[in-house]
């Protein structure tokens, strides 16, 4: 059978590159896709199961670099489930088998499995899964990890499992350095940690801040898999706080359903629940394929990236003028709501990514709000046009421009009915002014009824109230609304003002770090180039966009006349208490500091007037160190840079 064939060659292929080269070429989505598409062909066409076919085994290799473990009990995958209905099939085989089933939930963390030997309490020997009977000794490596304790709390002879992982936020800190230092990027968290642990240099493992929850007892002489986990926490290791036993399958579900909603808030990545029969008696009895446990199984959350096709690429112009390429797609369902549009940002992600019309495409939510593509299943590229960029504005038809070190290409009429649209819409924004009852369908048809040109004739609505109580849509009530909304605007704080302008390149935090030093509009609009430039987050090319803004006749003419009509212009933020030490300096912390939340000393440098930075840089003027510093540490004794530890911290930031 050809399909059974190309699968497997295909699914090998994908288990080499992200066991071994921690470098996956397709989501994960479409790897589980394509599983599942095999072992339907193999239930169906037994006799042309192969022997090497990755339904068979646990999909990890061995790399000749490390030494060979032999796990004396087998590290097996999980078998999967995919929506309530297979979760209930789950627990129906359990009930052939016990009675009364309960289950403990753990989320599934999505970084590798760790398994750790300890000989009379101390830290013995640590392997990966591998190909789930030898794995890799990385004892050097797990040795940096400070969740997993090199000491026990009892000198037990034992072998605990768990899950090596890297947090959200260690992961974006890494791959922004990696980008600063032109290295190649990881793709996820997972890749981030499974490359950490596999480095034959533990220096650079102990620089990933890698963290580790453990979940399994594989020789518990406890009755119940929760007792494990309990006796496993009080020999000081990490077990996972939000675990949650379970009375019965109808509790489960609703762990997974919480879960399902909750998942964007935790600090780490997951990718689904793994749900364990509680009983180990229980456990035993129903024992193990030859790849996964009969007694688990992993509910797989639906995937954050689904695979459709590009129908056609359009243009829309922003309020800047730029011009950017949208994908109108085949509709598809991501994460609750239907998908037929998705950005493609600009003219060079297009081509970096080669999306054309006709190809299939993985989309997903970015920052979980618009959609983007994210790249393209080339093993299903067949009929499609190649990409080409426009040349003329699509709304007016201006002949489009680029400039220098800006990505978009733009169109330069000012009075391109598209771009005001957009600068409106814009305007009234939650983080701009803030103005609710403007939405863009609103201001589309306000503009083009003649109700709102420019940013003061949104003030001037209230004169227009009879009027607009006539329109479609809109009545006594929701007009009092967005009238008041429009009149609470007035009292906004300087920085919505100086956002909501759209000066091109200045966003919410850059308009905030300008109000911190301009206390007024008329403060910010005098400003000069050299002073502009010497603000930390201010390059020459903001300056300048700063500079052209506050020159223009026609904006000085918008601000007047929204000054006339009663708009805030002052910073409304808290003072910031000057310190010489702190104050205009930027900071690096490392380490932990105990009771001591980073947070609580980026705030107090903050309130000084301090910045702070998650990498260090020849700019950086002081490297907090804590306990377990990072990397940060050994790139400031090299640069030289002033150093506080934990004591000078306190009490330089009075804390
Ligand atoms: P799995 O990730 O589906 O499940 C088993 C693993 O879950 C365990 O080995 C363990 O590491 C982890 N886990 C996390 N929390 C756990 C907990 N509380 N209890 C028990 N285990 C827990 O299986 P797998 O065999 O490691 O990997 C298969 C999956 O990997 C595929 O379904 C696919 O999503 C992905 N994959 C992707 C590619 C690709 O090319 N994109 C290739 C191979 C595999």
């Amino acid at each position: 059978m050809d399909r059974i064939n190309e699968l497997v060659e295909l699914l090998n292929k994908y288990n080499y590159e992200y066991y071994a080269l921690d470098n996956p070429s397709v989501s994960d989505a479409e790897y589980d896709r394509l599983m599942q598409e095999l072992i339907v062909l193999e239930e169906k066409y037994p006799e042309f199961k192969r022997e090497d076919s990755p339904t068979q085994r646990v999909g990890g290799m061995v790399i000749s670099e490390f030494n060979k473990v032999t796990h004396n009990v087998p590290m097996l995958s999980l078998g999967n489930v995919f929506n309530a209905e297979e979760v209930e099939e789950f627990d129906n085989r359990i009930r052939k088998v016990i009675d009364n089933p309960e289950y403990v939930c753990e989320l599934k963390i999505d970084g590798l499995a760790v398994t750790v030997e300890y000989k009379n309490g101390l830290l013995y020997q640590a392997a990966t899964r591998g190909d789930g009977t030898v794995g890799e000794d990385i004892t050097h490596n797990v040795k940096t990890i400070s969740s997993i304790p090199l000491k026990l709390t009892s000198p037990e002879d034992i072998v605990i499992r768990g899950e090596i992982f890297m947090s959200k936020k260690s992961f974006e800190t890494l791959n922004a350095k990696r980008e600063y230092e032109g290295l190649s990027l990881f793709q996820n968290p997972r890749n981030a940690a499974a490359g950490s642990v596999r480095q034959l240099d533990s220096k650079i493992t102990a620089s990933r801040n890698l963290d580790n929850f453990m979940y399994h007892y594989p020789l518990t002489p406890f009755k119940t898999h929760y007792e494990s986990l309990e006796h496993i926490k009080k020999l000081g290791f990490k077990v996972n706080p939000n675990t949650k036993l379970c009375k019965n399958i109808e509790e489960v579900k609703k762990f997974i359903e919480y879960w399902t909603n909750e998942r964007p808030n935790l600090p780490y990545e997951i990718d689904g629940i793994v749900i364990k029969l509680n009983d180990i008696e229980g456990q035993r009895e129903l024992g193990f394929t030859a790849k996964v446990p009969k007694w688990a199984t992993a509910y797989k959350f639906p995937p954050k990236e689904v695979l459709t096709k590009v129908k056609d690429i359009i243009f829309t112009v922003g309020r800047t003028g730029n011009i950017t390429p949208n994908a109108v797609l085949e509709p598809v369902k991501v994460a609750g709501s239907t998908i037929s549009r998705a950005t493609l940002h600009n003219e060079d992600y297009v081509i970096k990514k080669d999306i054309r019309v006709g190809d299939y495409v993985y989309i997903r939510k970015a920052g979980d709000v618009i959609p983007e593509v994210v790249s393209v299943e080339r093993s299903r590229r067949d009929n499609t046009t190649e990409f080409k960029m426009i040349d003329k504005c699509p709304i007016c038809g201006t002949l489009l421009l680029k400039k220098e070190g800006i990505v978009d290409i733009f169109c330069p009429n000012d009075n391109c009915p598209a771009r005001n649209i957009e600068g409106l819409i814009h305007f009234v924004e939650r983080d701009a002014m803030n103005i609710d009852g403007l939405g863009e369908r609103i201001i589309e048809d306000f503009y083009n009824m003649g109700y709102i040109k420019t940013f003061k004739d949104i003030y001037y609505l209230k004169d227009k109230k009879e009027e607009l109580m006539e329109l479609e849509g809109f009545g006594n009530k929701s007009v009092n609304k967005l009238l008041e909304s429009i009149e609470n605007s007035k009292s906004n704080s300087l920085e919505r003002v100086i956002y909501a302008l759209g000066i091109t390149g200045i966003g919410a935090k850059t308009a905030k770090i300008l109000c911190k030093k301009y206390k007024t509009m008329d403060e910010l609009m005098n400003a000069s180039f050299e002073d502009l430039v010497s603000i930390y987050d201010i390059g020459e090319i903001l300056a300048n966009n700063i500079i052209s803004f506050f020159k223009d006749e026609n904006n000085i003419k918008e601000i007047n006349e929204l000054r006339s009509l009663g708009i805030n212009m002052k910073y409304l933020g808290k003072e910031i208490i000057k310190n010489d030490l702190i104050t205009d300096k930027v900071f690096v912390i490392t380490g932990s500091f105990g009771e001591i939340k980073r947070d609580q000393i980026k705030d107090k440098i903050e309130s000084m007037g301090g910045r702070t930075s998650e990498s260090v840089s020849k700019k950086t003027d002081v490297v907090i160190v804590g306990e377990n510093p990072g990397s940060k540490y050994d790139k400031a004794i090299e640069y030289n840079i002033n150093i506080w530890k934990e004591k000078e911290m306190k009490e330089n930031l009075n804390l």
